[in-house]
């Protein structure tokens, strides 16, 4: 791209959007969470169930006490869609029930294989900061009641305690890199496939957002989100007698004068606005929310600012450009092309009438 100003850049930030590749990951991630959830109340009321008479009264409640965490989390989602706090709060949950079932021991000590799951489950659901440090949280946790001072929790053997703690550490380690490398993946391919979408919308000339753009990208936005972009004016703009100017000083200066007077327009353009080339030295401007009167301001400050400013050469000649305006309204998302007619219209009317000035029908 030759033209790479705040403008250009900012107007794909607003407009690009990578849909597919975001949706893959937010469905991943709300996979993760519901079957995390479901799997976590079917086994927590099937132990309840099963074991409430032989478990210590603190693990059946700590237990009934994480099915109901569990339940409102996933409740709460489905109201309010917040992903990553319910998330949390049932990774929390988790580790929770986890560090009280190492304290009891749960049945027949066997506590310890029932954690080992947590790393894979937490990287998953939330990602490698939560993953490192809620594994973290956990690791301090039980190692803590597994080597600490004896404050009543349930005994274990010496070697399942240093096995437990270095097999949950692999687990951690891989867990890691398996999200580490993933998310980067993730990151590289949704860039690339950004570039892609941009480049293949963008003018390679000017730098400006080509005609692709306004028939997919725009109108697209358009139709999603109406009222943010109308009603618009919308205007058309042709240089004039752009042939002769290939014709007396070549193609390259051709190029050159085309690439000035797409800079001229988007200096003189809002944010919003969207200036785009949409056919060889033709121009299409779309300004939201203007009215006719104030479009007709705008073409005239543009018309008048390329009649002000010349294209300096290398000879040091001065080459005076000129360009026609038409504008029209656009009411609705299925009339704009109709919109876009209006204005190539007047556009012409303003040619038969002598160039260099605007026009409407
Ligand atoms: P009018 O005032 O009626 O618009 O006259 P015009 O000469 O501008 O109109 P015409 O449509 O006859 O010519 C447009 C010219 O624009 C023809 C073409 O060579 C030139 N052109 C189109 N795209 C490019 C480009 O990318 N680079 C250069 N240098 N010229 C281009
Ligand atoms: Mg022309
Ligand atoms: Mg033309």
């Amino acid at each position: 791209m030759q033209q790479n100003n705040s403008h250009t850049t900012d107007l794909w930030r607003s407009f690009i959007e990578v849909d597919g590749l975001h949706s893959a990951e937010l469905k991943r991630r709300v996979f993760s969470f519901l079957a995390m959830s479901g799997i976590a109340l079917v086994v927590f009321s099937g132990l309840l169930l099963a074991n409430f008479q032989t478990y210590p009264w603190l693990l059946s409640i700590t237990l009934l006490g994480a099915l109901i965490a569990v339940f409102i989390n996933v409740v709460i989602y489905f109201s309010t869609r917040q992903l990553k706090y319910c998330s949390i709060g049932i990774a929390l949950t988790v580790l929770l029930l986890s560090i009280l079932l190492v304290y009891t021991g749960g049945k027949e000590n066997t506590a310890l294989y029932w954690i080992m799951f947590y790393p894979v489950v937490v990287f998953t659901m939330l990602g490698v900061r939560f993953g490192l440090l809620l594994t973290a949280l956990a690791i301090g946790a039980i190692a803590f009641q597994l080597y600490g001072p004896d404050f009543g929790q349930a005994n274990y053997g010496h070697v399942e305690k240093s096995r437990f703690l270095s097999g949950f550490s692999l687990v951690v380690f891989f867990a890691f890199i398996s999200e580490y490398f993933r998310d980067k993946s993730h990151q590289a391919i949704t860039n690339i496939t950004y570039n892609q979408k941009q480049k293949a919308n963008t003018d390679a000339l000017t730098g400006l957002p080509n005609r692709r753009f306004i028939d997919a990208i725009f109108l697209t936005k358009m139709e999603k989100n109406t009222a943010e972009l109308l009603p618009m004016a919308v205007i058309m703009c042709d240089i004039d007698r752009f042939k002769a100017v290939n014709d007396n000083y070549g193609h390259d200066i051709g190029d050159k004068a085309l690439m000035h007077i797409a800079k001229l327009m988007q200096n003189q353009l809002r944010y919003s606005d969207v200036v785009a080339r949409y056919g060889g030295e033709e121009f299409i401007i779309c300004l939201p929310h203007a009215s006719m009167r104030q479009a007709v301001q705008i073409a005239e400050k543009l018309r008048k600012n390329i009649e002000e400013h010349p294209v300096n050469l290398e000879s040091g000649e001065n080459l005076a450009l000129t360009a026609s305006f038409g504008v029209a309204e656009v009411h609705s998302v299925v009339a704009f092309y109709n919109a876009v007619k209006q204005a190539d219209e007047a556009l012409y009317s303003a040619k038969r009438s002598g160039r260099n000035r605007v026009a409407t029908l």
